[in-house]
């Protein structure tokens, strides 16, 4: 059997490997390092792929989310609700920027943050909501932006685990995650779903005026050459990256099936073990299972790491530790708050997922988990 790992980048490139060689090796013919033909092309098929009207290349995931926010033109003390469980950069980007960061708990069933909570903490000092698209599936989107407009807050959505994921309103409507609040930002770290071969992310918007204002934003505040018009940052996607993106674009929808696939196996191996909850799949939102995360609700999950760990099969706790109890971000909080978060910091267990697990693997990784849990 193939080494288990929870992300298999090697094989999945080999499968592409001439073609992604070739347009490497073209971007270093042309010496077109920065902001080269690679970089525009990139951006136009992106733009069509999510069906969005501006897509702004920048250097990671993180500065996506800071330069969102600083086109907003937020200032000191201005309240920005996110969730305590999700990855730091959502909540590290709102420190940096001194704005107040306002935690609130998530779903117990889909990890995504709780619409009760967020309407809960708005005051007259909310300006903007930051939903995280939390292991592959988007948070009620629909909910939320009903209640931005109510409260006139802006929505950033943090898409660096679900590009590709199809959320669907009521109306029948569907729209690409990422490209539904005021702003949506992506990572393309290489095991995100749509992975470079380093660093790389890019914002979306379908305004006019806030795209203008990234733009300037990711250059130096720069409108016009040497001209500065406001402070800015220093934020690109390198031509050699943005030429591997447009040749792993083509697979994106393909490599998310195939982590459905994985999922519905994991699903189906574990489906009526009481001690075993598999993700929940919203009906408003497609899952493109960035990650597969299991709740293990007998108390035993750092034993079932172990188990495993014994066996070689990875396995992670995305996330041990909630935002509000870090201490780079802590904050006073009532646990009845944070009932589900507090919980789901207990039972939670990621299982290795990517495209190119195979069947034997996959029997392997859940015969080791029902072995652990039923024994
Ligand atoms: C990966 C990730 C980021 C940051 O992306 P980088 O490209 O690593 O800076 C932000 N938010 C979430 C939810 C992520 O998973």
């Amino acid at each position: 059997m193939k080494k288990i790992q929870m992300v298999d980048l090697q094989s999945q490139y080999y499968k592409i490997k001439s073609e992604v060689d070739h347009a490497v090796l073209n971007v270093m013919d042309s010496a077109a390092f920065i902001n080269g033909p690679e970089v525009h092309s990139f951006q136009a098929d992106l733009q069509q792929y999510l069906n969005v009207k501006y897509v702004v290349p920048c250097a990671n995931g993180t500065d996506a989310l800071q330069i969102a926010l600083m086109a907003l033109d937020l200032q000191p003390d201005d309240e920005v609700i996110t969730a305590d469980f999700t990855f730091a950069a959502t909540v590290e980007v709102i420190h940096l920027l001194k704005l107040k960061s306002v935690l609130v708990d998530v779903d117990y069933d889909t990890f995504t943050i709780s619409t009760e909570a967020i309407k809960k903490a708005i005051t007259p000092k909310t300006k903007a909501i930051i939903p995280v698209h939390l292991f592959g599936q988007c948070a009620n989107m629909e909910e939320i932006l009903k209640i931005a407009k109510e409260h006139h807050l802006y929505v950033i959505e943090d898409n660096a685990q679900a590009i590709g994921a199809d959320f669907h309103f009521s109306d029948g409507t569907s729209k690409k995650s990422g490209t539904m609040g005021t702003i949506g930002t992506t990572s393309f770290f290489p095991s995100k779903n749509l992975g470079c071969y380093g660093d790389g992310g890019a914002i979306f918007t379908d305004d006019d005026q806030l795209a203008h204002r990234l733009r300037g934003i990711v250059n130096h505040g720069m409108y016009e050459r040497y001209y500065h018009d406001e402070v800015g940052v220093n934020s690109r996607l390198d031509s050699i990256q943005a030429a591997v993106l447009r040749k792993k674009l083509p697979n994106l929808d393909s490599y998310n099936e195939a982590r459905r696939k994985a999922a519905d196996y994991y699903d189906d191996a574990f489906a009526g073990n009481e001690n075993i909850l598999t993700p929940k799949r919203a009906d408003y939102s497609t899952h493109v299972f960035h990650q597969y995360t299991l709740r293990i609700t007998n108390g035993k999950r750092n034993e079932l790491q172990k188990y495993l760990a014994e066996k070689e099969i990875p396995a992670m706790i995305y996330y041990p530790v909630a935002l509000r109890k870090q201490k780079a971000y802590y904050q006073e909080s009532d646990p009845k708050n944070f009932v589900n978060t507090d919980k789901l910091l207990d039972e939670v267990i990621s299982l290795p997922m990517h495209t190119e697990l195979d069947e034997e693997q996959m029997k392997y990784i859940t015969e080791g988990v029902l072995e652990f849990i039923t024994s």
